[in-house]
């Protein structure tokens, strides 16, 4: 495929940090290997627009993988970052803005009785998986084919998000030992679940589960499927675990809870509560969470846990979250996905657009996806079509046909209309893509 379209001072960038950084990035998902072409490296970021090195402006529909729900640079985030910066960046000692973000975050979800807060996703999967072993015991972990819950090494088994995106089949580094005590099932499907419970009597802490999927396209759970594994855990004497690291005060004020209402004995979230910093936790029952070094014996740690100024970040985010924002943030969703469709559906090109809340993504594909198999069974090769014509008309989409797509509250008219002006072009670029 060809690029018509230059980025001299992204290529020059990428091509300094391919010396020195593996890859020329920092994450896998934003290389744009399974697309070509160049990565483009943003300077800056102004509600729903990114613009990159080359001077080009893009409307942003990855919001930095679902974090900047408010769009970039909200004014009222960056007034309480540059009053907490001016007090200090680190103090390694609690601090006030600790305790506000984890009242914020206990007060919107019901279940969370207490809260850890972390750096970044991964750990937060990590420390809810270990405190579930230390809970019950137990050895065992459930997870689904898919799923991602950060690089933690007993769940990149079948993860979705790069591992999908770039087909890897396992990681080397890690061993047999550390993913030896993980039970990949196929997502969707009770009697899989079912089944490893009998088959590993008293031996499973925890069922971890995307709240509802992003990482392999947007999957959500069948009907009765999160209840089914919050029962099957309960009578099996296992933690039910909820990540909401990628829906977590995103899709409602309560995130995928806010929706289905059912009751996980962990969380973990991340992304949205810490406003572009790094900000994560996880929390859940008090009985559980008791167990958690200093109050008990699961040693977790963090030399940057609740920082200042991620804490500041995420309480600002948070509280201007209010009923208002969802809905806007659900609006705009709605149009885009109505948007994206009729263009396809105009050109004829075979497509499924699912969503969960506000998040959404395109299968290239005639079935409903409600699994993994069934996500990597669509055209991506129509997918690369699409994302290199969006993006040669100023539309950043996540690199990827496994990727969540992502909006904000400021995603005004403007916006959507650009979007709208660049989807004939890319329908049709999709509809003529070849193998
Ligand atoms: N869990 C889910 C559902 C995610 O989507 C992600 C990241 O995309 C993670 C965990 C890991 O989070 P982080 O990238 O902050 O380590």
């Amino acid at each position: 495929m060809s690029f018509p379209y230059e980025a001299p001072v992204s290529q020059s960038l990428f091509e300094r940090a391919s010396v020195v950084t593996p890859g020329g990035v920092n994450s896998p998902v934003r290389a744009f290997r399974a697309v070509g072409g160049t990565p483009r490296f943003m300077v800056s970021g102004t509600g729903p627009y990114l613009t990159d090195a080359d001077g080009r402006e893009y409307v942003d529909l990855v919001c930095s993988w679902g974090p900047m729900i408010l769009g970039h640079s909200h004014p009222e985030v960056i007034a309480a970052v540059q009053e907490a910066v001016a007090r200090g960046t680190s103090f390694g000692t609690p601090g006030a803005g600790e305790v506000e973000l984890a009242e914020e975050i206990v007060a919107r979800i019901e279940p969370v009785e207490q809260v850890r807060l972390v750096s970044s996703g991964t750990e937060a999967t990590m420390s809810a998986i270990r405190l579930a072993r230390g809970f019950t015991g137990r050895p065992k972990v459930v997870k689904f084919a898919g799923c991602y819950h950060g690089h933690v090494d007993a769940l990149l088994a079948a993860a979705g998000s790069g591992v999908a995106t770039f087909g890897l089949p396992d990681t080397p580094g890690v061993t047999g030992a550390q993913a030896g005590d993980t039970i990949v099932l196929p997502y969707n499907d009770l009697e899989a679940v079912r089944a490893a419970f009998a088959a590993h009597p008293g031996e499973i802490a925890c069922v971890i589960t995307e709240a509802s999927p992003g990482n392999m396209g947007v999957v959500p759970p069948l009907p009765g499927f999160n209840q089914g594994l919050a029962d099957l855990c309960s009578a099996n004497g296992a933690l039910y675990i909820s990540d909401e690291v990628m829906t977590g005060f995103r899709v409602s004020k309560a995130g995928w809870y806010g929706i289905d209402g059912v009751r996980p004995d962990l969380m973990t979230f991340g992304k949205v509560m810490g406003g572009g910093f790094p900000a994560a936790a996880f929390g859940g029952r008090a009985d559980v969470m008791a167990h958690l070094a200093p109050a008990g014996p699961v040693y977790q740690a963090g030399t940057l846990s609740g920082n200042p100024i991620a804490t500041a970040a995420g309480v600002a985010q948070l509280r201007l979250l209010d009923d208002a924002a969802y809905e806007k943030v659900d609006a705009v969703s709605a149009e885009l996905r109505s948007l994206v469709g009729g263009a396809l559906a105009k050109e004829g090109v075979a497509h499924r657009l699912q969503a969960a809340g506000n998040m959404f993504s395109v299968f290239f594909t005639e079935q409903d996806v409600t699994n993994y198999d069934e996500a990597k069974a669509q055209e991506s090769f129509r997918f690369t079509a699409f994302f290199h014509s969006m993006l040669s008309q100023g539309v950043y989409l996540p690199p990827s046909a496994f990727e969540s797509w992502f909006v904000s509250t400021a995603h005004d008219t403007a916006a959507v209309e650009r979007i709208a002006a660049a989807l004939p072009a890319a329908a049709r670029a999709a509809a003529e893509a070849t193998e």
